[in-house]
């Protein structure tokens, strides 16, 4: 979606104007202290155009007047991605040296700017007001009033007219994540380590009830919905016990995702929760990458990796087909990775594989080890496969009879399959199907 960015000194009423421009209460802003700290992205409508308010955080001047170094670089970001720039100023204040300043660098942004001038209470207040802006030298100087949203309109009017066109804005289907794992394992310090970051696009969404927050985040162009990030944050809230697990609630992230999170804690090593969650995610079908956190708080040599790698993997064996990841939400390191983890793994979950490569494997599983024959002389033959389906990959096998393929056959094509074409990350499926009686 495209961007519009809100820029102004502290006290100029630039979230009441916020508010007014997207339609919401900050409710739900509120529900993320530490995500929404830096920038808030809240989705607005106007005609019918869908777009972004950026709230870039006050421009904060020392004594001097001269805007803080680093408040620059997170506004110069902020511009950087957004279609459109409001400066909003102080009807009430007329214009101050400080607005004067940000005027002067503003003007030398491409962004496109246009100048609001807040607390304008009436018609008649703001046009005596605003004209006062002319000298700011941003054009006409739009009166609004963030209280009582008068003006607002004329301002979206003005707003929407730089814009792109829409159909050059729809971005490609979104990935939906669920972070799941035990309490204490680090999920919230990983969500804010992750979504915390200057790259981030982050628009709180309510999910499918009251108290399920969705966040959407994009990543190279890509849509992320991290689902019920809300249970991720509320719990500290709630007087659980320290045992309470939610796990009801983690089983129902796990449904709505295309792909599961699964973080345990390098410390304690996968528990039988941890199980739990792994079982659920591979019946649902799920793709999942495994997220080892708090790395930092382990001893470590060159082996400990590969070590602890083992020991995890081999208390997840339903899901043995994931990747691992080993990182630090309190130093950060490889936070920023797991999304490259989360591509790969969706894109196995989505793959199609076609018929001719299917039989060729079944082939080659089958010379290497044949069916099974039974004491009475029969022997299992597999006719051919397909892929029937993805997301998971599910593959129809068909048979003389089912029967003749007990679990350690079928285990083993399985794990042909897994050796030649990969699938690392998703759950497979196969289908043992007789033939049909005639
Ligand atoms: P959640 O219940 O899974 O959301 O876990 P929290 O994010 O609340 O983290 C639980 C505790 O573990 C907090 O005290 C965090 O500071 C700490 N923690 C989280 N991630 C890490 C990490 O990577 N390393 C270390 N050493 N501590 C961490």
């Amino acid at each position: 979606l495209p961007i519009v960015a809100i820029v102004g000194r502290p006290n100029v009423g630039k979230s009441t104007l916020v508010n007014r421009l997207t339609g919401l209460t900050d409710a739900i802003v509120h529900d993320a202290p530490g995500v929404t700290r830096d920038r808030t992205y809240r989705p607005a409508f106007w005609e019918d155009r869908e777009f972004l308010v950026v709230d870039t955080g006050g421009l904060v001047f020392d004594d001097d007047s001269e805007f803080l170094p680093h408040i620059r670089q997170q506004v110069m970001s902020a511009l950087s991605e957004a279609s459109l720039a409001i400066l909003v100023v102080d009807g009430q204040t007329g214009p101050t040296p400080a607005d004067r300043e940000v005027a002067q660098w503003l003007r030398k942004n491409e962004t496109p700017i246009l100048l609001a001038v807040n607390k304008c209470e009436s018609p008649e207040q703001g046009l005596t007001l605003s004209t006062q802006f002319w000298e700011l030298g941003m054009g006409q100087p739009y009166p609004v009033s963030g209280i009582h949203g008068s003006g607002t309109g004329e301002l979206l009017d003005e707003v929407i007219t730089y814009l792109p066109p829409a159909d050059d804005h729809e971005p490609d289907q979104e990935t939906r994540v669920a972070i799941v794992g035990r309490p204490n394992v680090g999920k919230s310090s990983l969500l804010n380590a992750f979504v915390g970051s200057d790259r981030s696009i982050v628009s709180p969404i309510s999910g499918t009830t009251r108290d399920s927050i969705d966040m959407v985040v994009t990543r190279n162009g890509n849509r992320y919905r991290l689902i019920d990030t809300a249970g991720i944050r509320k719990k500290k809230h709630v007087d659980y016990g320290p045992e309470f697990f939610g796990i009801n609630r983690a089983f129902k992230a796990i449904r709505r995702a295309d792909v599961v999170l699964l973080v345990v804690d390098v410390c304690d090593g996968v528990t039988e929760q941890d199980q739990k969650l792994a079982g659920r995610i591979a019946e649902e079908g799920r793709a999942c990458v495994v997220v080892a956190n708090k790395w930092d708080a382990i001893e470590k040599d060159n082996y400990t990796i590969y070590e602890v790698e083992q020991e995890l993997m081999a208390r997840l064996q339903f899901i043995d087909w994931a990747q691992i990841i080993f990182t630090s939400a309190k130093t950060g390191q490889r936070v920023q990775k797991i999304i490259d983890l989360v591509d790969m793994a969706v894109t196995q979950h989505q793959r199609r594989v076609s018929t001719s490569v299917i039989n060729e494997v079944l082939e080659d599983a089958v010379s290497w080890h044949t069916p099974p024959t039974t004491r009475q002389g029969r022997q299992g033959k597999i006719y051919y496969g397909t892929q029937v389906s993805s997301q998971p990959p599910s593959i129809a096998l068909f048979v003389n009879d089912p029967a003749l393929f007990k679990d350690n056959y079928r285990r083993y094509i399985e794990r042909q399959f897994r050796k030649s074409l990969g699938f690392i990350g998703t759950p497979l499926r196969f289908f043992w199907r007789g033939k049909r009686a005639r």
